[in-house]
């Protein structure tokens, strides 16, 4: 049926189809066709099986090394240790298997969080369904900005115009009318069908679905094409290389220290154990998977919140953006309108004059009164078949003036039936519809003033139509109007006796007046726009308003200030953002924050000059003329309930309750996570470093081990990884509003990340090697006390290396590492394994404990505590961040 749907005429087509078109199918038809024919959609790459997940955790340099240290226990027959690190090794895979699996889950029901919607007549009802629920011969209407949500011929349609570039490449629009075509139509030139996954970016239409899913022109091409495997996220390939380069540094350290304890005359077996325990105790286990962990975390949190992050590095990006672009009405300002002034030729109406609106009664016998309500309620597709959903507030606020006043909409609009319309545009700003009364035609617009002034050169007065002679004081009231931070629309019209053509819509109209919009901001946008401030953020305005409309709000919002010296309003017809600019525009655009008048072309030109000014950029949008910029910024944002499906399709973030102030929940938690990556990195980095120096000192200055291989292991398992997988669930810091965005090539590790790793490593092996030094030769005790003594130090300096993350600008009792229970919850039950560990034969055996003294553990602890004192006298005199 597909492939020649569009040689068949639409009688035929619904025949064969089975549906009324009026009607469309019965819900139980809907049905039965969903079962046989599955649901509308492309058949894509299976998410990872739990199998695969659990394979790769043994594609990892851990488990290499662990693998070779077990084998080689094994060939030298000391069963005990090969049995332990196999151990290790099945709880390292299954620690990674099954959080892995659990973030990758919560990725995916995520993602079908954000379903595309349509519109669908379904016994005789428009309803708003699922795309995937969309079966062969359902009746789809269609709006600007929809996603195609299935393949379908034309019924009927209104100016329609489709972007179908995903399907052909053609980046031109293309006008759509249900006119049946040759068989030998090529798909590019079907003009009477419409493709699922192209979007809709003029007029309004119904048509009867011919193929869902694969069955569909893009199913068929994307079933061949399937898309790449997604790479891995740049946070994770950050991590991934920090992980392999002290992989390498490890090994070549152990190297060192196994020859040199060999030259010494020490056991080669041991030493060559030691050297492989050493390596393993050095790999930060789970590095780049708590990067991934971290990051889904994030987005399900957001979630809850109800902001849904459609891509995973996303969240980080989130972290680094710097500037937010957004729209005015809607996102801004509460969308929500009402008629405040009228300006008609002789007067001027304000709310004040009219708080019961009914008194406005009287006029409805004042003829230049009654004009503008017939070009407000005719031009204007508010109440019209199946358009109500897409409302646009400026027209229900029309129509609601017009019927509170007691005019008949459905009266007027039978009186003068609508036979063309020019729906609105971004980018010319006006709307205008073609009417008949009887044997007269009438072209009824509405738009900007400074576009519909230029189209008239006549005036509607109580005395009759009057040349027009002051076109520069009607701008100058309408500039007066916007200043009070009213939206401006100017009223026109003409009497034809032959039909124009549309060409001619916008020549030698009458003048009518203006109408004064009130839609006041957010309440809560003035807190965000500060909270953004303090952030280093900047928020741009982007809006295709009035200027001086644009500048009331931008100052009732703090956006600008009363004596900002940028205060200048960027008007869109005066900039040329893409061509080649001197620096005196270029700063002017830098220092800009509100644009008005710009059409959607500019904003993606914004969009690429703020990249190329090294700006990560958020961008807010909704419309389907958006989409383009909302694809170039980093992090494209659009709105769930406004947001039309194209914008949603692109977007990275959706904000599901249309609020701007969850941008910011987004950025804070964006940072939070990396803060938190990286508290969880210096953690467990500054622990190993501790180990391998504690080795390596010992082993070459001839004292005893103070760790053993399997010590080393047990350490990584328990004291290390519980800490650091609290440390990586944070709250985030105080104050993390407050700093500047990060910049994108920072490093996870900066330099005095790394200085401060350092020090944090080598206060806890100056402990370790301290107890070692006073076991051995103060209190004479055996290698095995001495080493167990060590061990313990460790076990607990590295606990409490914990409270040494914080910065050292934070109150050391209260920040966010002590405010975290799941931190305490880690140490906690990190004791408590000791302890167990300590009781237990077998354990006691593996790990070669033995009974110690009250003294000996006393002495441990001073040793333990000692490490934290000295990190944070260092920390205090600024030695570390
Ligand atoms: P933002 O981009 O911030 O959302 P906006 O919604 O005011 O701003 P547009 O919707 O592009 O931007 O409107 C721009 C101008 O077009 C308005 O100032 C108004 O003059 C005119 N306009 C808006 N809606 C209509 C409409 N339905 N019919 C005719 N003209 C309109």
């Amino acid at each position: 049926m597909n492939k020649d749907s569009h040689a068949i005429s639409i009688s035929d087509i619904t025949t064969r189809l089975h549906v009324d078109p009026q009607k469309g199918l019965t819900y139980d038809e809907a049905k039965k066709r969903l079962s046989y024919y599955g649901e509308n959609k492309l058949k894509h790459k299976r998410a990872k099986s739990s199998w695969i997940i659990l394979l790769e955790q043994f594609l990892d340099p851990v488990i290499y090394v662990l693998g070779i240290a077990m084998i080689l226990a094994f060939v030298f027959t000391e069963w005990l240790e090969g049995f332990a690190v196999l151990v290790v090794i099945l709880i390292t895979v299954l620690i990674g298997f099954f959080m892995e699996l659990q973030a990758v889950r919560s990725i995916e029901s995520l993602r079908k969080m954000v379903q595309t919607m349509a519109n669908v007549m379904r016994g005789g009802n428009i309803q708003h369904l699922k795309s995937n629920h969309i079966v062969p011969g359902d009746i789809i209407l269609l709006a600007p900005g929809d996603l195609i949500p299935a393949d379908a011929r034309l019924i009927w349609h209104q100016s329609l115009a489709v972007k179908e570039a995903a399907l052909t490449g053609e980046s031109n629009q293309v006008d759509k009318n249900p006119k049946t075509l040759p068989i030998q139509t090529s798909l590019a030139e079907q003009t009477n069908m419409v493709f699922k996954g192209t979007v809709v970016v003029r007029g309004n239409a119904r048509a009867v679905v011919t193929a869902t899913g694969n069955q569909t022109h893009i199913g068929q091409i994307s079933s061949l094409t399937q898309e790449a495997d997604k790479s891995r996220n740049p946070l994770e390939k950050r991590l991934h290389q920090l992980s392999r380069w002290l992989i390498g540094f490890t090994l070549i350290l152990a190297l060192i220290i196994v020859v040199s304890g060999y030259l010494q005359g020490k056991d080669l077996f041991l030493m060559m154990k030691t050297g492989i325990a050493l390596a393993v105790a050095a790999i930060p286990e789970g590095l780049p998977i708590v990067a991934t962990i971290a990051l889904a975390k994030g987005m399900v949190k957001l979630s809850k919140q109800k902001v849904i992050i459609k891509k995973l590095e996303a969240v980080q990006t989130l972290g680094e953006t710097n500037i937010i672009c957004t729209d005015k009405t809607g996102t801004l300002t509460e969308n929500k309108m009402s008629v405040h002034e009228l300006v008609l030729h002789d007067r001027i109406l304000k709310s004040a004059d009219f708080i019961d609106i009914t008194s406005l009664r009287d006029l409805k016998s004042n003829d230049v009164f009654t004009k503008i309500i017939e070009v407000a309620v005719l031009c204007n597709n508010m109440g019209s078949q199946g358009k109500e959903m897409n409302g646009d507030s400026i027209e229900i606020a029309l129509i609601d003036f017009a019927e509170k006043i007691g005019y008949d909409i459905v009266k007027l609009r039978n009186q003068y039936p609508e036979l063309e319309e020019i729906p609105f545009d971004a980018e010319q700003k006006i709307m205008a519809t073609l009417n008949q009364n009887k044997d007269q035609y009438t072209v009824y617009i509405k738009g900007a003033i400074e576009n519909i002034i230029e189209f008239c050169d006549t005036i509607i007065t109580e005395e009759g139509v009057r040349p027009l002679k002051d076109k520069e004081k009607w701008l100058a009231t309408g500039n007066s109007v916007a200043s009070e931070g009213l939206r401006v629309l100017a009223f026109a019209y003409k009497d034809t006796e032959n039909r124009p053509n549309i060409s001619e819509f916008t020549k030698k109209l009458v003048f009518v007046g203006l109408i004064g919009f009130l839609d006041p901001p957010r309440s809560d946008i003035k807190q965000a726009i500060k909270t953004y401030k303090d952030a280093g953020i900047k928020v741009v305005m982007i809006t295709g308003d009035h200027p001086d409309t644009a500048r009331k709000i931008a100052e009732e919002i703090g956006l600008l200030n009363k004596d900002d010296v940028n205060k200048k309003v960027i008007h869109g017809r005066t900039v040329h953002i893409s061509e080649k600019l001197d620096s005196k525009e270029e700063n002017k655009i830098l220092n800009a924050k509100v644009f008005a008048r710009m059409i959607p072309k500019q904003k993606l030109d914004l969009v690429n000059f703020y990249q190329k000014h090294n700006s990560v950029v958020g961008m807010i949008g909704d419309g389907v003329n958006d989409a383009p910029a909302l694809k170039k910024a980093d992090i494209g944002i659009a709105m769930g309930i406004r947001g039309t499906e194209a914008a949603k399709e692109v977007a990275d973030v959706i904000l599901m309750d249309d609020q701007f102030t969850s941008t910011e929940l987004a950025i804070r938690q964006g940072r939070t996570i990396f803060g938190n990556i990286r508290h969880f990195v210096v953690y467990l980095l500054s622990c190993n470093f501790a180990e391998i120096i504690a080795v390596a000192v010992a082993s070459l200055s001839n004292l005893p081990l103070p760790l053993l291989p399997l010590q080393i292991l047990f350490l990584n398992l328990v004291t290390d990884i519980f800490p650091a997988l609290a440390l990586g669930m944070g709250r985030g810091q105080d104050g993390i509003m407050k700093q500047p965005p990060r910049t994108p090539d920072e490093p996870i590790i900066t330099k005095k990340l790394w200085i401060s790793i350092i020090i944090y490593g080598l206060s806890i092996t100056l402990a370790v090697i301290g107890v070692t030094v006073y076991a051995h030769f103060v209190m004479d005790l055996s290698a095995k006390v001495v080493n167990n003594m060590a061990f313990f130090t460790l076990v607990l300096a590295q606990l409490f290396n914990v409270f040494n993350i914080p910065h050292r600008h934070v109150s050391f009792f209260k920040n966010e590492v002590t405010t975290n229970l799941w931190v305490w919850g880690a140490i906690g039950l990190s004791l408590l394994i000791m302890l167990i560990a300590y009781y237990i034969p077998l354990l006691e055996l593996v790990l070669s404990l033995t009974t110690l003294s009250k003294e000996q553990f006393t002495i441990i602890g001073l040793f333990g505590i000692s490490a934290l004192v000295l990190t944070q006298i260092i920390k205090r005199l600024g030695g570390t961040i």
